[in-house]
């Protein structure tokens, strides 16, 4: 896991975006890089099992390329939980208050492939965002993240991420034209520039204070869901 500044600074509260290219963005400007070797391990991993298919069943050597297919699957899964720990051990002891975007990862995983009446769309385009998604792991780091800072007298709240990723954290001008490219947002109203991701993580920060000062209903109760979550996880 390669970081920047994450954790080198203890702030009170932080805002999380999430993120293909970045695995995870924060309010501070650091982020962590996506878990790259994980590709590569799925290289060695689909190299194996070919060689797995070309052999003849229980022989020897199908039984050596089996062993390699195991080995690689311990590999990625040991190199992944490793990844997700390191990363969520740093950010609950380092802020009280945790802010992070409410993906949907569940439905966002869901199979594109739709049903028999309801075939899905852009099918192949999905499936290789379900894949990223997958092995990135969010819905993991989200639990993780949600017991860590419980454990450390804090407390992680989902933010409903509508338009962070097009609003202006400077003026508060929102439109689709603030994002410049994929990385680049630079506000058509004022002089405001910053990476995309970095905007779309002060975004969740501020509404997540803003929700909280209101006493935002909706958010209370989502909060003291995962709380039970939690509490039944650990218990
Ligand atoms: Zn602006």
């Amino acid at each position: 896991m390669s970081t920047t500044a994450t954790g080198a600074e203890c702030s009170r509260s932080i805002g999380i975006d999430l993120g293909i290219t970045r695995f995870a963005t924060f309010s501070d400007g650091s982020y962590i890089a996506p878990l790259n070797s994980f590709k590569i391990q799925q290289t060695k991993l689909a190299k194996y099992q070919r060689r797995m298919a070309h052999k003849q069943k229980f022989s020897n050597n199908w039984k050596k390329a089996k062993a390699k297919v195991q080995k690689t699957h311990t590999q990625i899964a040991n190199a992944r939980r490793d990844f997700l720990h390191k990363a969520t051990t740093t950010i609950s002891q380092n802020h009280a208050l945790v802010f992070i975007e409410d993906l949907q990862v569940r439905n966002m995983s869901k199979s594109a492939a739709g049903t028999a009446e309801n075939p899905g769309k852009n099918v192949a385009a999905k499936s290789g965002l379900n894949k990223a998604i997958l092995d990135q792991g969010w819905g993991e780091f989200r639990r993780q993240l949600d017991y860590k800072t419980a454990w450390n007298g804090g407390i992680l709240f989902a933010v409903p991420p509508h338009h962070t990723s097009q609003t202006c954290p400077c003026c508060g001008h929102v439109s689709a034209a603030n994002r410049q490219t994929q990385a680049r947002f630079a506000c058509v109203e004022c002089d405001y520039e910053n990476h995309a991701d970095v905007v779309g993580a002060v975004n969740v920060l501020e509404r997540g204070h803003r929700l909280l000062a209101c006493g935002d209903v909706a958010l209370r109760r989502s909060v003291k869901q995962e709380l039970t979550e939690v509490s039944q996880l650990s218990g």
